[in-house]
Parts: C-alpha cells; structure tokens; sequence
C-alpha cells in the first residue's frame, strides 16, 4: 500500500509539473498566483513544484514591477531554449535536418543531397546521423537536453513499432527504424509527413480552437492528416486520412492505388497544371504562370472555377465526416490564397443543411513550407508536453 502510495503522490506532481510547463508555454510568464487559480492547485504546491522546474531548467523567476511597499511581485517563466529538438525531413531528392529550440525557432539546417541514393537506405540514416552529431558537438549542447530526433516520412507508418510500412515514392517498403536506434545518442520518433504537418498546425500555432482540425496538403498528389482533441486519429489499421483517394467520380480517371476517380486526380496542383497544359497545348509546368493569368484569361480562369469546384466537393466531406473547428490547405497552391479564397470558401459554404462558415475555419498554412519538418521536430516534445500521449 505505501508503495501505490509513493506512486500516486509521484504521478500527481508529475500531472501538475506537466500543467506548469503546459500552461507558461502558451502564455510565456505568470505569477505563482495566477498559475495556482487556472490550474486549480494550491499556492505552496504551485511554489514547489515551480522550484523543482526552476531546477531542472525550464524555468526561472524574476521580480518585476513596482511594489506597492511590500515584496515585488515574482514573475516565472519558461525558458524554450531549456530543451532542443531535431526534425528530419526524407524525400527523394533531399533530406532537411533542422535543430530548433521548444519555439520551434529553427537553430540550425542542413540538407543533403541524396539523388539517386535513397535506394541505399542505410548509408542515408548514417549520414543523417554524422550530420547530427556534427551539430550536437558544434554547438556545443549536452546531450540531456536534446529530447530526441523526430523523421516525417512520406508514407504508411507505425509510430509504435518504429516501422516505415510503405512509402511509394521512395520506393521503400517495411524499414524498421527501431535499427537504427543505436545509431542515435537520443530517442528516435516517425510519423507520416501529413500527419506530421497535422501536429504543426495544431501545436505551433496553440490555438486550441485547433484541437480539431485537418491538414490538407496540395502537392503531386493530396495528403491529410487528422488531429482530434490534440492526437492524430490514425483508425484501427493506421491508414485513416486517405482523403486523397476517396471516389469524387464515379469510373473517373484512373488512379495508381488501383481505384478509379480519386479526389487527387481532380484537386492535387498536378491536376491543375495537367488541365492548364491540355487547354494550352504548353509543357510550362508552373502554378505561378497560371496563376497570373487567370487574373485576366477567361479561359483559364474556367479551368480555375472547375478545380475549385473538384476541391471543395472533397472538404465538403471531410467537413461533413469529421466536422473540424477548422481546415488548413497547405501546399505551393497557398501561396495564391489572394486568388482563390473566397471563391473556394464560397463553393464549401453554399447554401446547405448542415454547416455554415462560422462553424467551420477554412484556412492556409502559415508555416511558409516548414508544417511538415517542424512536425518532425515536435514528435519528440510530445512526452516533454502532453499529459497523456496517446494516438487515436
Ligand atoms: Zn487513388
């Protein structure tokens, strides 16, 4: 009994430590005071508990203020460069490292070439590694604070058991990361890229309003990721989000995964730009030079009406499957969003029984490309964070 006794007094002070720094991150500094009424606990264990924190390095305390006579009031805050994290970034052509700090300020990048040298899988991983270490010792960091190294893959994955299952366009299938470990002086994390940019959009931005949102990003093909109540929902097989394959057209185009009509073949910028080539008769391939002249060419901009109409036919039911407090597009095709706001939003919120626009918040991302790295950098701040860490 005194043992389950020990446990459960350990448990609650790491719940309420978790709190503190939960609670200082999204609002920088507070008073003893302050953090004792919104999180509900008691003065001297708020005192306590912050001078453990204190101790431990992820906050410190400071008088500010004029005092009225008495002592001045005593201001703690926490410090985002008390813990780093690094996000790595796999595609075909280049890895992205990056090194940022619990502000996901990035410290420090470095991409490597890997053309033509994915296929050698293992050779990949050591490089990253050197590249990691490289920085670890540059810059001079103990290794206890580095909480760990978080990869955004583009595929099917099994954050569990450490397994990339499937990724296509790397031509990769069934790599165990769990190998790897010992190759890293810290904690490895995957995750799928769009699931990935899912935990970015949500976190980066702290914006609870967030906690139900789905990430849309545009590229080549459609990626999602859905995030419910802060935990990517991944459903019972670990494949759920594949939003970019579900049916738009009945016996439609046909599609690699074997279907016919798949959302991407109709709203993915490779969509658009294989419609504006066909109208044209061009092989120019840039969504900018589209782009400018739909401003002013009634026949691109018909070409632009009927993507829209192809993308928001798609959120119209993620929105009616999942009603998310909001959906964030990302992708080059973010970069137009002065172009295609309001008739897109206009297209999703047409007149219709079941949701309006302030019900929903369809949005662009402002991570200016990063949403999928600075996800990686964020999987291993999870534990550092989250009360309970769970994937549903
Ligand atoms: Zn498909």
């Amino acid at each position: 009994m005194k043992n389950l006794k020990i446990i459960n007094q350990e448990t609650i002070k790491i719940t309420n430590q978790k709190k503190i720094i939960q609670l200082l991150y999204r609002e920088k500094q507070l008073t003893n005071l302050v953090i004792s009424k919104t999180i509900k606990v008691s003065i001297p264990t708020v005192i306590s508990n912050v001078r453990e924190l204190i101790k431990q390095g992820y906050l410190d305390e400071t008088e500010v203020g004029e005092s009225s006579g008495g002592r001045k009031p005593v201001i703690v805050r926490f410090l985002p460069n008390c813990r780093y994290s690094f996000g790595v970034l796999i595609t075909k052509e280049q890895v992205r490292i990056i090194m940022t700090d619990l502000n996901f300020k990035i410290i420090v990048q470095k991409i490597i070439n890997v053309t033509d040298k994915i296929d050698d899988f293992n050779s990949v991983i050591l490089e990253i590694k050197k590249e990691i270490n490289n920085i670890i010792s540059t810059n001079n960091i103990p290794l206890y604070k580095i909480l760990g190294v978080g990869f955004s893959l583009p595929g099917t994955v099994n954050e569990e058991k450490l397994v990339l299952k499937n990724a296509p366009n790397l031509k990769l299938k069934n790599i165990c990361f769990k190998n790897f470990e010992r190759d890293f002086p810290v904690p490895i994390f995957i995750e799928n890229e769009a699931n990935a940019s899912a935990y970015a959009e949500a976190f980066i931005n702290f914006n609870y309003v967030k906690s139900s949102l789905v990430f849309i990003s545009i590229t080549e093909g459609i990626g999602t990721g859905i995030i419910i109540t802060d935990n990517v929902y991944k459903g019972y097989n670990k494949r759920a989000g594949e939003f970019g394959h579900m049916t738009i057209i009945k016996n439609g185009k046909q599609c690699n995964c074997g279907k016919k009509g798949c959302w991407e073949l109709y709203a993915s910028k490779k969509a658009l730009l294989d419609e504006y080539k066909k109208a044209y008769n061009i092989k120019n391939n840039s969504l900018k030079d589209f782009m400018e002249m739909s401003k002013t060419d009634s026949k691109a901009k018909e070409i632009l009406d009927a993507y829209l109409e192809f993308l928001a036919e798609g959120i119209k039911n993620i929105i009616l499957i999942l009603d998310p407090g909001c959906i964030i597009i990302d992708g080059e095709i973010s970069d137009y969003k002065s172009i295609i706001e309001t008739e897109l939003k206009e297209k999703i919120f047409k007149q219709n029984d079941f949701y309006d626009k302030k019900e929903c918040n369809v949005s662009f991302s402002n991570l200016q490309g990063n949403a999928s790295i600075l996800g990686a950098a964020f999987l291993p701040m999870r534990k550092f964070f989250f009360l309970n860490e769970r994937v549903i």
